[in-house]
């Protein structure tokens, strides 16, 4: 039988053995979180799993199966600083839970693992996904080689201090060997479930995002003696791009937004002789990403003619939409269905270590559960208690219905 009220004593649990009055401490490669790991393995002790830390620090729990074919279930248990309660351990403990009621039962038909990924949030390095992308093998350790925190502790050398060098990081691929499905259950992050007054959704996939910088090029000139119409105002160009850019995301529905803009000279007596705005565009599907950049690549040239300045994009990041399993996405809706009666379908807008499992070619699936005033990252950061009652017994639905899946 599954205890879900058990998951939230859990997690009130951890709060109180690695949070403080600022929110959740456990930033990974840190001693919090190393705190939080040991308080789950003193849980995942009780149970008939062996647990092992593999090369890029992921710390695995495998209940051994009649077949060697594993359904993996994962999540975080790292944390930003002043984080929330339920950003990433909400996944974990209640894939504790799951993994427990199925050890109850006996040997399963396949093999069950519950991974807690090492560091998803990239809070000390500003690299995200470490782990994951590890074993999905689209890490690579040369760009994070460098890469130093605040107090100038290089990643490797934090790194070694838990016993993960670099240089192996990648040998967590065979990890994935046998896996034949991937489960992740997420606080959803944002206001979609809440607006529409639901405990749980289906998530499709994740936003393929292009991110660029693009900059105007006109003339500074002096604010007095220059005639409007003898202008080449590089802000006015950038101005209209940023209006076209909102009206491209409403209607293709995906989202855009520019988050910067540094003019030059950026004095109060100068026309803008150049201006540098970024751009971030966001779609589920690959051709709503290539349609709105194009449109405002257009649009680009367009107000560059009017304002008779010039135009040039540089990209800065770009990755593509990441599907989930067809498959998969029934068997969660009937599971959240056969939960609380109605459900919903929706994107992922963050990247999730399901992301980089999906794209190493697991059948992946995830699943929402409603955050109250759409707020993370923050130890503001909350879901009713129903909600994640609701929220674990559909996870464990699914899992239920993804070995039957498995064994077809
Ligand atoms: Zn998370």
């Amino acid at each position: 039988m599954i205890k879900p009220q058990r998951t939230i004593d859990e997690l009130k649990e951890l709060r109180l053995l690695t949070g403080n009055s600022d929110g959740a401490q456990r930033v990974c490669w840190t001693e919090t979180w190393a705190r939080a790991r040991a308080w789950m393995r003193t849980k995942l002790a009780e149970l008939p799993v062996t647990v092992e830390v593999d090369e890029a620090g992921n710390q695995w729990a495998t209940l051994r199966g009649q077949s060697n074919q594993a359904m993996l279930i994962g999540g975080h248990i790292d944390s930003v600083p002043n984080g929330g309660w339920l950003d990433g351990c909400l996944n974990v403990v209640a894939g504790l839970e799951v993994l427990r009621r199925i050890a109850a039962e006996g040997t399963p038909p396949v093999t069950v693992r519950l991974v807690d990924w090492a560091d998803e949030e990239g809070a000390r390095f500003g690299r995200s996904l470490f782990g994951s992308s590890a074993v999905s093998g689209y890490m690579n350790p040369d760009e994070l080689r460098l890469l130093k925190d605040k107090a100038g502790v290089s990643l490797p050398e934090a790194l070694a201090t838990y016993g993960v060098n670099l240089d192996q990081a990648k040998q967590a691929g065979k990890q994935l060997q046998n896996a034949a499905a991937y489960l992740e259950l997420h606080i959803e992050q944002g206001p979609v479930l809440e607006s529409l007054g639901l405990p749980l959704g289906v998530v499709l996939g994740t936003y393929g995002v292009e991110r660029y910088a693009i900059t105007f090029t006109g003339q500074s000139a002096h604010a007095g003696s220059t005639p409007m119409d003898k202008r080449r105002d590089a802000l006015g160009a950038a101005s209209k791009l940023h209006l076209e850019i909102r009206e491209i995301g409403k209607r293709h529905g995906g989202v855009c937004t520019v988050g910067s803009v540094v003019t030059k000279p950026g004095i109060v007596t100068a026309v803008v002789g150049q201006c540098e705005i970024t751009l971030d565009q966001r779609h589920l599907s690959a051709a709503g990403l290539a349609a709105m950049l194009n449109e405002a690549k257009a649009a680009s040239e367009r107000f560059a003619q009017e304002e008779n300045v010039t135009v040039a994009w540089r990209r800065i990041w770009q990755i593509e939409p990441i599907l989930f399993h067809p498959e998969l996405i029934e068997l969660c809706d009937a599971a959240i269905r056969e939960t609380c009666g109605t459900v919903h379908h929706l994107p992922s807008g963050p990247l999730h270590d399901a992301a980089e499992v999906c794209r190493a070619g697991v059948p992946t699936i995830m699943l929402f559960v409603q955050s109250l005033r759409g707020l993370s990252h923050a130890k503001e950061e909350d879901t009713k208690e129903e909600h994640l009652l609701l929220a674990v017994e559909a996870l464990d639905r699914l899992a239920t219905k993804t070995m039957s899946w498995l064994q077809a």
